[in-house]
């Protein structure tokens, strides 16, 4: 695709990166297909390649509208798109930056500024966000079925493992997942206590920073992502061997650190050692805990549907690998058909475009039910309590199963496990 950046904008890194983005684009059209949003509206605007002319117009100099934050708005940061793509292009690294372009010179109306000022204040103050939620759960039979649903999530009933093993990684506890599952974290802290890893939290960690990116506040996502680096570095130099990701919509964005911060020569580096840490719980789950779960399939003709978040199949090109996990455990998946597509969840896309969030939900629901689940698991604190709202069928994260798996088989064989 031919470009016209104006100099001024040619001068900026990620003016330079945009320019480079836009041009390996080919405008074949062969990631429409997969465009969950192109699917449900026909638009070409809200199709891959109808963003990509909008940012590229809009970087160009033409007046930014109304409509060009519309359909900006209504893209899911799925990333389908990449995948689909021959030519490579970086579609979410382009959207990012189109976004923070539109930001600067759209003024969006007052009720959607303050609702998404409302929002980042919720639910990025943990102690707040965890108050409201023990406060829903007072009031639950009150509540609408959806909601009851989203804060009925079962918290752990079994101890958490305090054990100081050698071999240590750190876990991102992170904003909204502690208040509303913290069961998932306590879960992944036993499942590798039985593979001889201990799990630690860093002080002073907090959000990823990809919700105030969603949220139009880039600079606000930079700050926590400084903060963590901060609060991990000493973990780091003391030879951690990984920084573990139990909610893969964080994941995706501390994989990308590295990308985020190559603007700032203070952080520039150690982001990217930050972001070479980085590992889905799903890969090191396979990496040390398959010939366990080969020799003790504690999950042996349990039928379940799993969902790949986007942010894993697509953002992190994690395919297969939470399926392979469940597999050896002893699980049968039942079939989900389009296994590529998005829930309707990502990030804050549900609050601001609870239409196109609602069918893309009942689309994926009706795909997942179809094999007739005991239940449904998946990867994504998101995506979790979203399908949750609506589904026939208990859904949670997929190291609640397997760790329930190795708690029943501890609790009616004591001396089957061995002692690690
Ligand atoms: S498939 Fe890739 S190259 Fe083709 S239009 Fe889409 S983004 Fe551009
Ligand atoms: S990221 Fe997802 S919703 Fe956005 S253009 Fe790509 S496929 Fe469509």
């Amino acid at each position: 695709m031919q470009t016209k950046l104006p100099e001024s904008l040619l001068q900026t890194f990620e003016g330079q990166e945009a320019e480079a983005i836009l041009r390996s684009c080919v405008h074949c059209g062969f990631c429409l297909a997969t465009c969950p949003t192109y699917q449900l509206t026909g638009n070409e605007l809200d199709s891959p390649r109808g963003r990509i002319y909008l940012i590229k117009n809009a970087l160009e100099g033409s007046p930014v509208t109304r409509i060009t934050q519309h359909h900006l708005d209504r893209c899911l940061t799925c990333r389908s798109c990449e995948r689909a793509c021959p030519s490579l292009v970086q579609y979410g690294r382009l959207l990012e930056i189109g976004r923070a372009y539109v930001h600067e010179r759209f003024t969006r109306p007052f009720p959607e500024r303050a609702a998404r000022n409302l929002l980042r204040l919720g639910l990025l103050n943990r102690s707040l966000f965890e108050r409201l939620i023990k406060l829903a759960r007072l009031v639950r039979p009150c509540l609408p079925l959806w909601l009851k649903r989203t804060v009925a999530h079962r918290s752990a009933s079994q101890p958490v493992f305090k054990q100081n093993r050698a071999r240590k990684m750190l876990i991102l506890d992170g904003c909204v997942q502690p208040g509303l599952a913290s069961g998932i974290n306590e879960a992944a802290r036993r499942v590798l206590d039985r593979m001889n890893l201990s799990l630690v939290s860093a002080k002073n960690s907090g959000c990823c920073g990809s919700l105030s990116l969603h949220l139009d506040a880039r600079e606000e996502a930079f700050n926590y992502m400084r903060q963590n680096i901060d609060a991990w570095w000493p973990h780091v130099e003391s030879g951690i061997e990984a920084i573990i990701m139990t909610a893969s919509g964080c994941g995706v964005t501390v994989r990308e650190y590295g990308k985020h911060l190559a603007h700032d020569p203070a952080y520039a580096e150690r982001a990217r050692r930050i972001s070479e840490l980085t590992r889905d719980i799903s890969e090191v789950i396979l990496a040390e805990g398959a010939v366990l779960l080969s020799a003790y399939p504690v999950l042996l003709g349990r039928h379940v549907a799993f969902h790949a978040p986007c942010t894993l199949q697509h953002g992190q090109s994690l395919r297969g690998v939470v399926e392979e996990v469940l597999v050896t455990a002893g699980a049968i998946l039942t079939d989900v058909p389009e296994g590529h597509m998005c829930c309707g969840s990502a990030g804050a896309y549900s609050f601001f475009e609870p239409e196109m969030s609602k069918q893309l939900r009942r689309l994926r629901l009706e795909a997942l039910q179809s094999g007739a689940p005991e239940e449904i698991v998946t990867a994504n604190i998101g995506c979790m309590m979203h399908l949750a709202a609506r589904a026939k069928v208990p859904v949670r994260h997929w190291i609640e199963l397997l760790d329930d798996g190795f708690a029943t088989l501890e609790k009616n064989v004591p001396y089957a496990m061995p002692q690690l």
